[in-house]
């Protein structure tokens, strides 16, 4: 049976893992990526072993492990004390639960692994500098024109092109992401700059009134990635991933925090800032998929970065994709995105409730945080262990 020949708009971690996947299928990929080139961008991300696990399946074991950091634990304290509330193993005791790591990695080492499989796969064309604009179907085939009023014929479209999708509205009709009034104020520093009490091998996170802090190293241990969230917006544009910023603002949104994490933040050599956006959880499968368009990773569900699943369930929808279309022909392609909208909707939802829910937890004020910390301290382990989204 010919294999089908999909067109996928936008080179992110979820149109370059959909490439990948496909790809090894033999499929026939072009992708189109609205940069002039594929950037190094981004700071920090999380890869629980639901990703890894994935990764491994998609053939990107050895350049993941050679870039990754392994963290030993997950250790939660409090903002303004210091003190450690509740402590989750990770290295080896992940490895066990769920047979794949716990990872942690620069975006960009993500991002240059993936693309560098996609191009040594021989079964994708990466078309760079091409801002799709539009889909429309034509027969057994969609139709995509650019900006620049070029066209191209397809069995299908991957509408991966992000949070400020322009294809989503080929799929479902909503209103553009909301601000959610939350910022990440980020920093990356090489662990040698700091002095050997603020270096990590863990990720650590500290829980305050209306914030918290997430610092964990990347770069095989070598960098130390610290994030910072408060509810407190900053001016700049929210389409920009790294707005300038400084301590001062940063400061200014924290308040008095512990000297351990004080410490933290006032080693980093510079701040960039990101102002949240998310959307409501997906409702149903047709919000995924519509006859010979799909959506995948940002596009379909952004969510916030609080259960660290955002590439992760970019890099789910890609292995999901390419099962669902298996090495299906040109006229089973409607079905196969059904399927793959069907298999996936549910359980981004489900990630993008939780870390709607989570920022609220982590968060919160008063009796709620005592109530939080009480919990933290009796279960540990067992609530911060995520068996349906990691053993999944
Ligand atoms: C610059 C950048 C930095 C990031 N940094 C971090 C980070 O540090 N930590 C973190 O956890 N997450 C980060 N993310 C988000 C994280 O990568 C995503 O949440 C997740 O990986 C989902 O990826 P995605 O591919 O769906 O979306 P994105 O990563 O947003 O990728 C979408 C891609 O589509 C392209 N595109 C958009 N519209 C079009 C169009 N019409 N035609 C063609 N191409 C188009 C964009 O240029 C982009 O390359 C970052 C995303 C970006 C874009």
């Amino acid at each position: 049976m010919p294999a089908a020949h999909i067109l996928i708009a936008g080179g992110g971690i979820a149109g370059l893992a959909s490439a990948l996947a496909l790809a090894r299928r033999r499929h026939r990929v072009d992708l189109f990526e609205q940069a002039v080139a594929f950037g190094q961008v981004g700071a920090g991300i999380q890869l629980g072993p639901n990703v890894t696990r994935r990764l491994q399946s998609l053939g990107v074991w050895e350049p993941l492990v050679r870039v990754a950091a392994r963290p030993e634990a997950l250790v939660v304290r409090s903002a303004s004390g210091g003190r450690e509330i509740a402590r989750l193993p990770l290295g080896n005791a992940m490895l066990r639960s769920y047979g794949s790591p716990y990872l942690c990695l620069h975006r960009a080492d993500l991002h240059t692994l993936l693309l560098a499989a996609v191009r040594g796969s021989g079964a994708a064309t990466l078309n760079t500098g091409v801002r799709i604009a539009d889909a429309v179907a034509r027969d057994n085939a969609v139709c995509v024109s650019s900006t620049d009023s070029r066209a191209w014929e397809g069995d299908a479209l991957v509408g991966a092109d992000g949070l400020w999708s322009t294809l989503r509205s080929r799929v479902v009709e909503d209103s553009p992401p909301r601000p959610t009034g939350h910022t990440a104020w980020r920093a990356l520093v090489a662990q040698s700059a700091l002095p050997p009490g603020l270096r990590s091998t863990q990720i650590s996170v500290w829980l305050g009134p209306r914030l918290h802090a997430v610092a964990y190293p990347v770069r095989r241990g070598e960098a130390l990635n610290v994030v910072v969230l408060a509810e407190a917006a900053p001016a700049g544009d929210a389409r920009d991933w790294d707005q300038a910023t400084s301590l001062g603002a940063l400061q200014m949104a924290t308040g008095r925090t512990c000297a351990g994490l004080q410490a933290l933040l006032e080693a980093m050599p510079s701040w960039g800032a990101w102002a949240l956006s998310d959307r409501p959880p997906l409702t149903g499968p047709e919000q995924m998929a519509c006859e010979r368009v799909a959506l995948a990773g940002d596009a379909a569900h952004p969510m916030l970065p609080y259960l660290a699943q955002g590439a992760g369930m970019a890099i789910e929808d890609g292995v999901a994709l390419a099962e669902a279309l298996g090495g299906g022909d040109s006229e089973a392609v409607p079905a196969a995105l059904a399927r793959y909208a069907a298999a996936r909707w549910e359980r981004n939802a489900r990630v993008q409730a939780r870390a709607r829910r989570n920022g609220e937890i982590f968060h919160a004020t008063g009796l709620v945080r005592m109530s939080r910390d009480a919990a933290l301290r009796l279960l540990g382990a067992r609530l911060l262990d995520q068996p349906w989204l990691y053993g999944a």
